[in-house]
């Protein structure tokens, strides 16, 4: 099938060919020189410390929940609407994710209120998810992270390039978890990130994504070392120089990309108000600066959702849901993460009525326009 308004798009020019044909003519491919300058800017355009490069954002998630030393009998609170691999990252471990509510029909991030009430004296972390690009109530997280004296994590793969306060997005907890994956906002394929303040998990994480060894191939191969020793049971989850490049140049050019999705966004909101005004909106009042990484709305509570995607099918726009509940799934209905959903009101009903709407830096005004146009008479079929 090819989309004539796809739910993501890629945006990829010469800068990007030649970071990639430079690579293959340097003759080092695997971890090296480009993944550390991919490091070092991330690190720099978040302001953390540590920048540590991994093979895609669900490993990234793994190893933040490995180094905090997460196994069997430890609770991670969660939010139930994210995607699978934030919750199989701590399963990965032995612990158990604990799914807590988002905050409300407008605002479908964590609740600080709803994780307080699942703390117990074996809750180990807090891992929140900044849905779409918005960010949740950090202070509050930290707050609460600091009562209990859980460990704080952030899922960014929705917020590169999101701030609060004027502070990024990634740089407000123990550790944030970025995905490169090529619907995100910095696209390189398979990618993924993990920020830290911490030198002392970002030692980990250097340690854990190359099998636990001592020393690098890189530095192997410079004759910088010549052996080395494996001191903890690690993985293969190094990024390699191809992606490391693409992100150089993806990077630099996120500003632009997010500003574009910003104003899309502004006109998708727009259109909607004033054509579809039974459609829900949700972050009417955002407490930062968005990434926009995707466009959520709510259909009417009556509505049915798959005979509009449907028709949006039809007329050749891509649709997406962001997303089914994580306990509903098969994989999590067994103990000891069968969920009871009545304690996830706000989450049931934003995930019974949420459809995305295609948004990528390139969209054009008049393509929203058609999205919006195809949208409402979807609704009107409907009556
Ligand atoms: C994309 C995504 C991930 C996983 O990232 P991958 O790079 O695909 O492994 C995790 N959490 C959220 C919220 C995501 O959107």
């Amino acid at each position: 099938m090819s989309w004539k308004i796809p739910l993501a798009d890629l945006v990829f020019g010469q800068e990007e060919e030649a970071a990639v044909l430079d690579t293959l003519r340097s003759g080092w491919l695997t971890q090296g020189p480009r993944t550390e300058a991919f490091e070092a800017a991330v690190a720099a355009t978040l302001g953390v410390r540590h920048a540590v490069a991994v093979a895609n954002g669900t490993a990234a998630l793994h190893l933040a929940c490995a180094a905090l030393g997460l196994g069997p009998g430890d609770e991670v609170i969660l939010p139930a609407l994210t995607f699978v691999a934030t919750a199989n990252a701590i399963r990965y471990t032995g612990a158990t994710p604990v799914f807590a509510d988002i905050t409300s029909l407008d605002d479908l991030t964590l609740s600080p209120l709803a994780a307080a009430a699942c703390i117990t004296p074996r809750t180990r972390a807090i891992l929140v998810m900044h849905y779409a690009g918005y960010p949740c109530d950090m202070p509050a997280f930290q707050r609460l992270a600091r009562q209990h004296n859980l460990a704080l994590l952030e899922d960014a793969a929705h917020a590169i390039g999101a701030t609060l306060e004027g502070r990024a997005l990634g740089a407000w907890s123990d550790t944030a978890c970025f995905s490169f994956f090529s619907n995100k906002n910095l696209a390189v394929g398979e990618g993924g990130l993990l920020a830290t303040d911490r030198d002392d998990l970002a030692g980990q994480f250097r340690t854990l994504r190359s099998h636990g060894m001592t020393t690098l191939t890189w530095d192997r191969h410079r004759g910088h070392a010549s052996s080395y020793d494996v001191t903890t049971l690690g993985y293969n989850y190094r990024m390699d120089e191809i992606r490391a490049a693409l992100g150089i140049v993806q990077l630099h050019k996120l500003p632009q990309h997010n500003a574009a999705r910003a104003t899309r966004t502004a006109h998708y909101r727009a259109c909607l108000t004033a054509h579809a005004p039974q459609v829900g909106q949700p972050f009417t009042q955002p407490r930062g600066q968005s990434a926009h990484h995707i466009l959520p709305i709510l259909l009417p509570e009556q509505a049915d959702r798959a005979a509009i995607m449907a028709h949006l099918k039809a007329a050749g726009i891509q649709t997406s849901i962001h997303y089914p509940l994580v306990p509903t799934f098969s994989a999590y209905q067994t103990e000891p993460t069968a969920t009871d959903l009545a304690r996830l009101p706000h989450s049931v009903a934003a995930a019974a009525r949420q459809l995305t709407l295609p948004l990528y830096p390139t969209l054009t005004e008049t393509q929203i326009e058609t999205v919006v146009a195809e949208l409402t008479a979807a609704l009107e079929k409907e009556n």
